[in-house]
């Protein structure tokens, strides 16, 4: 294998500490730890693995930790009520909402339901409109670019005048990082290009890349004969692709081609163990931040 792995689990790991130390000092100082509710509707298997992930690592940070398994029936309303109720306890510095909630819910309503100071997801459009104007503005930056960006920055990744090609423009992943990665300052000054489904010759536009983000939702779509030797290469992706028969365990698969990419890829992240853990560390970063914000007015 050619390519370098950018290892998200270590980083990971890394920040985890870096932020055991702030909470450390925030119990000594204030006598509270940051609180962190997520709020899971219905059993999607997915989501109810990333909720029990999260979970865990709050726990293991010693936050103030709950979660809410709520029926899947739950109306709107009701939804939004028990959001309001965590928006008025002080106990509770982050509220997440799992998405994606079950079809009958009004998904935007819910997200404008938290309150933007709780909003450690980042999706509120205040605090789309603070990641968008940059700079001092920014509050909670949405976790999986930002953990992208750290991934980048931290294993020594040069964006500054990089070519960025992202591929998928959703809410959450493509469209805040590819504005993140065009800001003006470290971690950012790159030239973007976002691509989507209406995009033609999507594999030449590919080769141009210098970094490479593919963050589709489709297994395999990257090939290794569309990546610029050299380059560096993010794969979103999270496809359940089927079930391991011994353990019955879903069988993952990134958007990219992998063990061929790593043959042409400079540095390449790994799925899983990429972009997954830094998603839920930038959770907990955003959660300490809040806290902090919180406890210090
Ligand atoms: P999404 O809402 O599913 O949207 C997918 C995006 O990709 C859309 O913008 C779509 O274009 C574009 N797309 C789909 N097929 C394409 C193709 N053949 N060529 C070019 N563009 C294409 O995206 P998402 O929620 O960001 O999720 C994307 C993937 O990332 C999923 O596998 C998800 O599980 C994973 N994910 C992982 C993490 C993590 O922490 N590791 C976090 C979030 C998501 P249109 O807009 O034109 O439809």
């Amino acid at each position: 294998m050619k390519a370098k792995l950018l290892d998200g689990r270590k980083l990971a790991g890394m920040m985890q500490n870096e932020l055991r130390s702030r909470i450390f000092e925030m119990r000594e100082k204030f006598g509270q730890a940051p609180g962190l509710v997520t709020i899971l509707v219905g059993q999607n298997p997915a989501s109810v693995s990333y909720v029990s992930l999260k979970s865990r690592t709050a726990r293991n940070l010693c936050f103030f930790e709950k979660q809410e398994n709520i029926d899947e029936s739950i109306e709107t309303e009701d939804l939004v009520e028990l959001i309001e109720r965590y928006n008025a306890d002080s106990r509770f510095h982050g509220i997440l909402v799992q998405l994606p909630l079950p079809p009958h819910i009004d998904e935007q309503k819910i997200i404008n339901a938290i309150h933007p100071d709780k909003d450690v997801d980042g999706f509120h459009p205040i605090n789309l409109g603070r990641m968008v104007l940059g700079g001092e503005a920014v509050r909670f930056l949405p976790c999986t670019p930002a953990g992208i960006v750290q991934l980048l920055v931290r294993n020594g990744v040069k964006t500054d005048g990089a070519n960025v090609l992202v591929v998928g423009r959703s809410n959450i992943v493509g469209k805040p990082l590819a504005i993140m990665l065009g800001q003006k300052g470290e971690g950012g000054n790159a030239t973007v290009t976002l691509a989507h489904t209406g995009t033609k010759n999507l594999p030449q536009l590919c080769k141009q890349a210098d970094i490479l983000v593919a963050a589709a939702g489709k297994p395999g779509l990257i090939q290794a004969d569309w990546i610029l030797p050299g380059a560096t290469v993010i794969d979103v992706g999270v496809n359940r692709v089927g079930i391991n028969a011994e353990s019955g365990k879903p069988v993952l698969r990134g958007d990219v081609d992998f063990e061929a990419a790593c043959e042409v890829a400079g540095r390449i992240t790994p799925v899983p163990g990429g972009v997954g853990p830094m998603t839920i560390t930038m959770l907990m970063h955003n959660t300490v931040r809040s806290a902090e914000l919180f406890l210090k007015k």
